[in-house]
């Protein structure tokens, strides 16, 4: 028989999905800090309103790019969100979640073996659908001393003439970053320098405790910018699986054919949810960013005090913790932290080569989990540190 494809064979698993697989072969009574999963089912109006709309026939195909008055309402929320962006339905195609509609824009204006910018450290999908559209991976570095901003020069070193797209993702995931205008600008003059297509993955803007969120395409005036968003994380709806981008309308119209090859287009009674989501209450985003904001207040405590290396996250719902030291690195570190304080992170080698000596604790679960399982981190950290002796035997990450 012919073999599977060689691309496929060698791409590496997420390793968030990794220790989540271990975390749920185990038995009850772990901590889990390692994945973004909301704490919060998602608001009854919303499960309502998909209740209603799949037992008043919303049960069959939609247009691809989604349905027009759900897009409409995505559109007119935008412009009452961000007045510099004033999208009709024409600049939306509505996608699987976020991560498809990044999918989507990869697979697009990658051409294959050029190269893809991606955050170091970063979401590990963008990695793995750089290898799906056989396209190289080039690493930014984000380093923890500068707050994991990007440092221009660097990008201007690693730049090659076929790098055809900049990945751009804040509020971060696993830094917490919240870019500020100069820093937003400062990648728009590099992507106009080098004429490259850029990404923004904005999912967590409305998670954001310091700062605010500026949208990327809000600064472009070139028609640069792809704006990625989700419904995921803002209205605790994962399972959903609803997000959409933002673009002009030839590329959402190019975007929308890819789509009948790949989904035909996104479950219609999740759009109808996502609909009573964007038109609904929003009293339920800003209590859960509260509730966040207390577990991220409750954690760098916790961590600060237990003298951790971090740097304080001032959007998304991650802390990257610093492990350098402890002589072990991440994976080795996640997988003996399950077994010493049963408390699962996200080793920060997934992220990026730059995140062997990190891990990342996630707080959108209750208050509760998030204390308990800082205060393992903590605990573990200070074991490790003050009895090298203890530490298990040093180990390789999964990933090179
Ligand atoms: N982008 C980032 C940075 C994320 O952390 C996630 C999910 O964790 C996504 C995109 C995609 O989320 P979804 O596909 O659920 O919308």
């Amino acid at each position: 028989m012919k073999p599977m494809n060689e691309r496929l064979v060698h791409m590496p698993r997420s390793g968030i999905r990794e220790i989540m697989d271990v975390v749920e072969a185990m038995s009850a009574d772990v901590t889990r800090l390692e994945v973004g999963q909301p704490h919060f089912p998602t608001p009854d109006h919303i499960t309502r309103a998909a209740f209603d709309a799949a037992q008043n026939g919303f049960t069959r195909y939609t247009p691809n790019h989604g349905l027009a008055e759900v897009r409409a309402s995505i559109a007119t929320k935008i412009s009452h969100d961000y007045p510099a962006l004033e999208p009709t339905a024409d600049n939306l195609v509505l996608t699987v979640g976020g991560v498809y509609a990044l999918a989507l824009v990869v697979i697009a204006f990658v051409r294959p073996g050029h190269r893809i910018m991606i955050p170091d450290p970063g979401w590990p999908n963008y990695t793995l659908q750089a290898i799906t559209a056989n396209a190289t991976p080039l690493y930014y570095p984000l380093h923890q001393e500068n707050r994991f901003r990007p440092d221009i020069a660097e990008l201007e070193r690693l730049v090659t003439s076929d790098t055809d797209l900049l990945v751009v993702n804040s509020p971060s995931n696993p830094t917490g970053t919240v870019l500020n205008v100069d820093d937003l600008e400062a990648l728009l003059r590099f992507a106009h320098d080098h004429d490259l297509r850029v990404v923004s993955d904005e999912v967590y803007d409305k998670v954001v405790y310091e700062g605010e969120h500026v949208p990327l395409a809000s600064l472009d005036t070139e028609g640069r910018v792809i704006t990625v968003n989700s419904f995921s994380k803002t209205y605790s709806m994962t399972g959903w699986r609803l997000g959409y981008l933002l673009a002009d309308p030839r590329t959402c119209q190019e975007l929308t054919k890819l789509s009948e090859a790949l989904i035909s287009c996104p479950s219609s009674v999740s759009q109808k949810a996502a609909e009573a989501a964007i038109t609904g209450p929003q009293d339920s985003v800003a209590d859960m960013v509260d509730y966040y904001r207390g577990n991220r207040d409750l954690a760098v405590r916790t961590l600060a005090d237990g003298g951790a290396r971090f740097v304080t996250p001032h959007g998304s719902f991650y802390v990257f913790i610093d492990i350098d030291g402890t002589g072990l690195d991440s994976s080795r570190f996640a997988r003996a932290l399950l077994e010493a304080e049963r408390v699962a992170v996200a080793p920060g080698r997934t992220f990026g080569p730059s995140g062997s000596s990190f891990i990342r604790a996630s707080f959108c679960t209750s208050r509760h989990e998030v204390e308990r399982g800082v205060a393992g981190i903590v605990r573990f950290l200070t074991s490790l540190r003050s009895h090298p002796d203890r530490r298990p035997a040093r180990g390789v990450d999964h990933r090179s």
